[in-house]
């Protein structure tokens, strides 16, 4: 099998690209990297610093003096990695519902997202790397040796979250999922598309695993020629 250096995994919230990322790069060795986390680290700071989030120029201001770093796990609590923002740890704090629902704002902008495009680009430059996120395959990976497009229906990206939250949840928390999720897409809708030559993985139905397993073996046969 011939070894994409970069792969790129996009897709909307709750599709699973996350569980999928990590799990391929663990599978290959290659370093794991949510581009999410930068967004959702430049809202947090902004909403902690009560910037006002409608500034276009002050979040273009803000993304360019922030400092972001994703660096391996330092502490063992289930985190896939840890976030620093200007050397703090936010790894659990960008997870939080007031961050869920305004990160999609920030992320619109053009000046921002230019910004954290370039930021981005650098790491994944460096190769062996799966990048996971949005427009890793249109905009900042262009050339990735192999573009994963992941759909999943909304209900379904809905149970999965919920499931997240809540062994076992109720019809108002899933109805509340959904309906976040719905406005997340909307809000999301300028970056979500796939590249002309992404494959796309419809996977409502499959496991983590049975995504590895596609993933695995579409690179053995189809990928190679
Ligand atoms: O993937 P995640 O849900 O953590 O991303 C949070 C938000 O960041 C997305 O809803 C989207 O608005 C933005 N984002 C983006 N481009 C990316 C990754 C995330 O616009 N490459």
């Amino acid at each position: 099998m011939l070894q994409p250096s970069v792969i790129a995994i996009d897709g909307p919230a709750g599709a699973g690209k996350s569980t999928l990322g990590a799990l391929l790069a663990s599978h290959l060795g290659y370093l794991y990297f949510d581009t999410g986390v930068m967004y959702r680290a430049l809202a947090l700071v902004a909403l902690q610093a009560r910037l006002d989030l409608h500034d276009e120029a002050e979040m273009a201001k803000l993304a360019y003096e922030v400092q972001i770093e994703v660096v391996a796990p330092t502490t063992d609590d289930g985190r896939q990695y840890t976030v620093l923002v200007n050397g703090e740890d936010v790894t659990w704090a960008i997870r939080s519902p007031e961050v869920e629902r305004n990160v999609s704002l920030v992320a619109r902008y053009p000046q921002v997202r230019r910004e954290m495009v370039h930021q981005q680009q650098q790491i994944g430059r460096r190769g062996n790397t799966v990048m996971v996120g949005r427009d890793i395959g249109t905009i900042v990976m262009p050339d990735a040796d192999l573009k994963i497009f992941l759909e999943a229906s909304l209900q379904e990206r809905a149970r999965r979250r919920a499931v997240e939250r809540d062994d076992d949840p109720d019809q108002t928390l899933m109805a509340q999922i959904q309906h976040d999720l719905a406005r997340r897409d909307q809000l999301d809708d300028h970056v979500l598309k796939p590249a002309d030559d992404a494959v796309i993985l419809q996977t409502d139905g499959l496991s983590p695993d049975d995504e590895l397993a596609w993933i695995l073996d579409y690179l053995e046969r189809d990928h190679n020629g």
